[in-house]
Formats: structure tokens, sequence, C-alpha cells
């Protein structure tokens, strides 16, 4: 019997993994660019730095988790998410002898979630953090990083949701006001929901069930709850945005799944994706690294989904394959091929050469099959006189190009 891969988890196909590294390449150069250095941390960890971290009342946690038992009766987890075990780290060696780190990493995450368009079980996320910077700026330039890097790899219509969650001084009073309100409403929510009133009932508010959404449409607002030092970093928040010429929309309502945001969190949608629309989020964690037993550190982070925004990528048609199939016409077009790809490749150009014999027109045909850009021909006339013909598959149009100007021809199509 054929054997498949397990469901949920995928496998990324030549086509695809075109456009993961173009998403990548430039998402390392973008953060980077902004003083960023790459981390590289394990898949699994310790089950209870997630318990820690994440919250033992998320959905993550509580039915999300690939956790087991490894054969020295350890319970480990696979990763469901890139922050914790990059805290784990910077505790682990002490990188918090420096004033600031900036990290950034890529890599599968796994949860056990019901696969459908946009959601797998195990997907990839590229994520940055910025741990010991306390300041509303940081926060603005690392949204704005991110939309850069958005509008640099043609991911048009991203919307910015932000939200505050406060902290420990005032979030505990929002959260009675909000359990007194959900109590009110009890009837209407889910029963996951409904058992998780007292333990932690920030979660309705994130629930996608639409009874719970219907019931806490007129819940009280965080952003009304914050206490002045968390309302003055939202402000500080959104005024650096504007600076930045970054539109945010305040979402309320926007909690996030997970525990240990305190103060600004965010999420960025796009259209085209249905019901799976996030396409990355993060927000403030200033208690996780205390919490995970490291000093007092202030942080923001943030995960960008990989295969959503590669899907918008392609839908969008946006990126285009730099891809051209040479075809030599004859043995000594084969020969002067040899030299010519060699110094092309030199300069950057992805190009392959079609070694099938048969007609100008079949092999042609095979080159299109084969999803190229243009068809680049070298037969008699063009050796005679130093030039390639280069033919636009889409628009059919072809022009005679010097031997030497042929990459830059090919590179700006
Ligand atoms: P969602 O609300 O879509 O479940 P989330 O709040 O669980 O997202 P985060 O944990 O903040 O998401 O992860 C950041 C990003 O990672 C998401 O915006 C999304 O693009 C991507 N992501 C999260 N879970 C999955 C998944 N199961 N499959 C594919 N991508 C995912
Ligand atoms: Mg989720």
């Amino acid at each position: 019997m054929e054997i498949t891969a397990v469901r949920g988890f995928n496998d990324v196909l030549p086509g695809d993994t075109e456009v993961w590294r173009h998403i990548e390449d430039n998402a390392f150069r973008v953060f980077s660019s902004y003083g960023f250095s790459e981390i590289k941390v394990p898949i699994a960890e310790k089950t209870e730095l997630f318990l820690r971290s994440i919250g033992a009342t998320t959905d993550i946690v509580e039915k999300e988790m690939y956790t087991f038992t490894d054969r020295h009766g350890d319970s480990l987890t696979l990763r469901p998410e890139g922050t914790a075990p990059v805290v784990r780290a910077y505790i682990e060696h002490k990188l918090y002898t420096n004033p600031v780190s900036k990290l950034y990493y890529s890599g599968p995450m796994f949860r056990y979630e019901r696969p459908q368009k946009g959601r797998y079980r195990q997907f990839y996320q590229i994520g940055a953090e910025i741990l010991g910077d306390p300041s509303p700026r940081a926060d603005a330039e690392a949204l704005q990083m991110l939309m850069r890097l958005f509008e640099e790899i043609n991911v048009r219509g991203a919307e910015l949701n932000i939200n505050s969650l406060g902290d420990a001084h005032c979030r505990p009073a929002y959260k009675e006001r909000l359990k007194n309100y959900l109590s009110g409403v009890k009837d209407r929510l889910c029963d996951n929901c409904l058992r998780r009133i007292d333990a932690n009932p920030l979660r309705a508010l994130d629930c996608k069930s639409p009874g719970c959404i219907e019931a806490t449409h007129d819940a009280p607002s965080i952003v009304e709850s914050l206490c002045a030092p968390c309302a003055v970093h939202f402000d500080k928040v959104r005024e650096h945005l504007g600076l930045s010429g970054i539109e945010a929309t305040v979402n309320p309502r926007m909690v996030r799944g997970l525990d240990y945001y305190t103060r600004t969190t965010f999420e960025i949608t796009s259209a085209g994706l249905g019901s799976q629309n996030a396409i990355a989020a993060g927000g403030r964690y200033d208690g996780l690294v205390e919490e995970l037993g490291g000093p007092a550190t202030p942080c923001f982070g943030f995960a960008i989904g990989i295969e959503r925004v590669a899907l918008i990528i392609k839908e969008g048609g946006v990126y285009r394959k730099p891809l051209a199939v040479f075809i030599a016409l004859g043995a000594e077009a084969e020969k002067k091929g040899i030299e010519l790809l060699k110094a092309w490749r030199d300069r950057g150009i992805r190009i392959v050469e079609d070694f099938s014999d048969g007609s100008l027109k079949s092999r042609m045909k095979r080159a299109d099959r084969a999803g190229a850009r243009y068809a680049v021909i070298l037969g008699e006339d063009e050796l005679k006189s130093g030039t390639v013909t280069v033919k636009d598959m889409k628009s059919a149009g072809q022009e005679k190009v010097a031997w030497d100007l042929a990459p830059d021809r090919i590179a700006i199509g």
C-alpha cells in the first residue's frame, strides 16, 4: 500500500519552494538591515516550557500540542511557536548581558489543528524578537519593519490591527469586569469559554464560535481599562506608527491566543485568504523572561505565517518565476551554450537548458510547460551575429539581444 504524508503535514514542492525562498531571503535581508541576527533553536523542548509560557488554559496547550515521552521518560513537545524557545535560549546563554538582543528565526511549528486552506499541523513561521527594549518606539519600529517587508514582497492590502492588553497592574481589574459581563451571557457561550470564565476570561474574546462572537459583542473594552503608564505606551506606539506613515486600526477585542502578552498586541490580516486571514501576529511580552527564570526584561516579538504569505503572493500572480529555458539549435550552438550559460548563471540568472531533440515548436512547448517566463534561443543566425533570441512566453513577443546583454534583459522582464 502507498504511504502518504501525515495529515496536516505538507511537502513543499518546486514552484512553491521558490516563493518560500523569496519570502525568507527578503525577510532575512530586511531584518538584518534593522540590526537583527539569526538564532536557531531546537524543534523540541521540555513540555514545561510551553505550559509556563503560553499558559495552561490556552487552546494551544489544552488541545494542540504534540507532546510525547522520549525513551528516557522525559516529556517533550514539538514547538507550537518560537518565542518561548528563543526566550529559553536567551536566559540559558545569558544573552541578557547585552543591552538589547534583536533575534530572528525561521522554521516549522506544530499544532494539532483542523487542517484546511492556510491551516496545517506542521506550518512554518519567520519570527523576530526584540529583548531588552521597553520603548514604545521598539514596538512601532518592529511593525514598520514588518510592513516594509510585506510591501517589498508585494503582499498588497495588508491591514494592521492593534490593541493593548495592559499589564499586571491594570489587567486584573479588567478581567474582573469581563468575568462579570460573561457571567451575564453564560447561556450563549460555548462550553470551552464557559469552563474558562474564571481561569481565563480573555479567551472568550478570541473564540471563533459564532455564539461567543455575538455574546461578547458588547463586552467591556480593555483599552478603556488601561492604567496611565499602559495608556501612555499605547498612545506612543500609535504616534510613532503615524510618523512612519503606517495606518493601524485599534481592535479592543484582539487578545491573541497566548497568555504571555502584555500591552501592545497586533495582527496583520490580508484579504483573499478566507477565514485564515492572519498573516502575522505578535506583541509585547514584558513578563515572560522573568516568568521563565531570567531577569526582568521587556520584549516585543512577532511571527509571520509563511504558507499564508506564499498563498497570497502566488494567487496575486505578483511573483514571477525568474526562469528561462535555453534552447540550442545544432552542435555549434550547444558548445557556445555551455560558455554563455556559465556566464549568465554567474550573474545570478536562473536558466535551465532544454536538452531534448525535436522541432523548435515542440521544444518551445516544453519550455512553456516548465513554467518558463522566457525561451532563449541560440540558432545559426544568432551564432553569427553574437546574439540570442529572447522570446517572452506570455506576450509571445521576441527580440534579438547581444550575448552580454541577455542576463539584464531576462532579469528585468
Ligand atoms: P490564527 O488566529 O489564524 O489561528 P494564531 O493567533 O494562532 O492564528 P499565532 O500563533 O500568533 O497565530 O501565529 C502567527 C501566524 O502564524 C499567524 O498569523 C498565521 O499566519 C500563522 N499560523 C498560525 N497557526 C497556523 C497554522 N496552523 N497553519 C498555518 N499557519 C499558521
Ligand atoms: Mg491559532
